[in-house]
């Protein structure tokens, strides 16, 4: 078998965001084995997914952001806070652009331009949108190889994939169990539920493909994911998994978490 290290950062990016997408996917395949998940249990799994994605965004990104600005004697805080700044506004300007609804919230609260679209768009619309900075995340991890393809760095973005992959588990059990019970079959869950995470494959080759055909935007690119990742959290995972009043479980799921992701990042990345 030829080495990883061996295959080109754009092709192995849509490989790790394959392989995050068909994690949301078991996640949403539930559907078919249980009707019903337990709300605490989700919302625990939340708060996890959203302190996986908190560590991520620091360790997996703007630590590696600011460690290349170091070597490519930028202003060392400049492109960590200006892509960082930028990420969080690309998202915030795609959640006023695109209706969309979040889990749990009557369908008057839905977010966006009005439409008359139906319920179920709308929500699975809401997950689309904040599965695509997880998409980049991994893309721009890999796309950095083709700056510097070592054994290190590969590992961690393999690790990043990781970690982005473990907590797309309960992010596919959120889209496809709402669908449910709002009526539809198992299968339209499952295609809906799996659905959300298609433009994490998408986000991801596009991200890696732009990153190696233009390596200065580096360090920009990383701290623009963590950025848009960080809106995310705090939009839309951190209020979901409060919303039942689970919010001490939920607070300490995404400390624990946050620890996963940085004995990760520091153990094996
Ligand atoms: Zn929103």
């Amino acid at each position: 078998m030829m080495p990883l290290t061996s295959y080109h950062p754009v092709f192995l990016a849509l490989v790790a965001t394959l392989f995050t997408w068909l994690v949301t996917a078991l996640g949403a395949s539930l559907v078919y084995f249980t009707k019903t998940v337990n709300r605490k249990l989700l919302d625990i799994s939340l708060g996890f997914a959203a302190g996986i994605m908190i560590a991520a965004s620091f360790w997996s990104l703007l630590a590696p952001a600011i460690e290349l600005s170091n070597s490519m004697d930028n202003l060392t805080w400049f492109p960590a806070s200006f892509g960082f700044l930028i990420g969080a506004f690309f998202l915030a300007g795609i959640d006023k652009i695109v209706p969309h609804l979040h889990m749990g919230q009557p369908l008057k609260e839905a977010e966006g331009p009005k439409t008359t679209w139906h319920k179920n768009r709308l929500l699975l619309l809401a997950v689309t949108i904040h599965n695509i900075p997880e998409g980049l995340a991994v893309g721009i991890a890999f796309g950095a190889l083709a700056l510097n393809m070592s054994a290190d760095s590969l590992m961690a973005a393999i690790v990043l994939a990781l970690g982005i992959g473990i907590q797309n588990f309960p992010e596919g059990i959120a889209v496809s169990f709402p669908l449910r019970g709002e009526g539809l079959s198992k299968n339209k869950s499952f295609f809906y539920g799996q659905l959300s995470a298609i433009v994490e494959p998408i986000a991801g080759v596009l991200g890696a493909f732009l990153i190696t055909i233009f390596t200065p935007i580096l360090p920009y690119a990383l701290s623009f994911a963590a950025g848009a990742m960080m809106f995310v959290v705090i939009e839309d995972i951190i209020p979901e998994c409060q919303r039942e009043g689970n919010i001490d479980s939920a607070a300490i799921a995404a400390i624990l978490g946050f620890i996963v992701m940085m004995i990760l990042d520091v153990a094996l990345g």
